[in-house]
């Protein structure tokens, strides 16, 4: 059977049998699929350099019989290397790789979310951008672009005008009498909101911010996703532990 070719990313890889792996990669127009590369385990396996996180570039599978294809071979033109030589960074893109493979699932294309994604790794490669900026906006906007954007206008539960707080399970901004025990915002943190969940993914990180501002995103963001997906995210709560140490 001829191979087909996926330009994608690799955004997960878990061990698989005797010194394979199993990537996740997430494709123009295909969305993530899991494809199995044999031997890349193994260090002498010319499959090995191709099979790690962030690698980039064109993956030629094949459909192997079983439900998962297998790669053949891949022409890689960027593994986003600085990205590999900070912890910081790293776990970061393992946590925005889970959540996004919890928004989108498998084969489903989306290549606007794989846009956010491939631009969030290009700035913190190469841009140097504030690791905790890049992370509340990609979980912002990914949410926005998951179907989940949060609605700012109003009191999602009254329809008051008065926005005092944002309900994290609710999904948007509440007045004070309905907000008991959501997140205070104000009207700045509104409107970062509004500009994160609103421009296009080549401006996301061109605003200002105090670094409260941007805590204060941060407790928001991964509070969002969580609340709004119903899940707990060990790669979360070892980013977090690294950005501590
Ligand atoms: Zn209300």
């Amino acid at each position: 059977m001829a191979n087909s070719f996926v330009k994608g990313i690799v955004i997960k890889q878990s061990a698989y049998g005797d010194g394979h792996r199993i990537l996740s990669i997430f494709g123009e127009g295909t969305g993530i699929i899991k494809a199995i590369s044999y031997g890349a385990g193994k260090s002498k396996s010319s499959n090995a350099a191709s099979s790690q996180v962030l690698c980039y570039g064109t993956f030629s599978l094949a459909a192997n019989g079983g439900r998962l294809m297998s790669v053949k071979g891949a022409d890689i033109t960027d593994s986003f290397y600085p990205i590999s030589c900070d912890i910081k960074k790293l776990a970061l893109v393992s946590y925005l790789g889970d959540i996004t493979y919890e928004i989108l699932g498998e084969n489903n294309a989306d290549d606007n979310i794989l846009g956010l994604y491939l631009n969030t790794l290009y700035a913190l490669a190469y841009r140097d951008a504030d690791i905790k900026k890049a992370k509340a906006v990609y979980e912002l906007r990914l949410m926005s672009m998951g179907g989940y954007m949060p609605a700012l206008d109003k009191c999602v539960e009254c329809g008051s005008d008065e926005v005092h707080a944002f309900d994290l399970l609710k999904g948007g901004a509440v007045c004070k009498v309905c907000g008991a025990g959501a997140v205070k915002v104000n009207k700045a943190v509104v409107d970062a909101i509004r500009y994160i969940t609103g421009c296009d993914n080549k401006r996301m990180l061109s605003f200002e911010a105090s670094e409260q501002m941007i805590d204060y995103l941060n407790k928001i963001a991964q509070g969002y996703v969580s609340a709004q997906l119903d899940k707990k995210f060990k790669s979360l709560d070892y980013y977090n532990t690294i950005l501590l140490s």
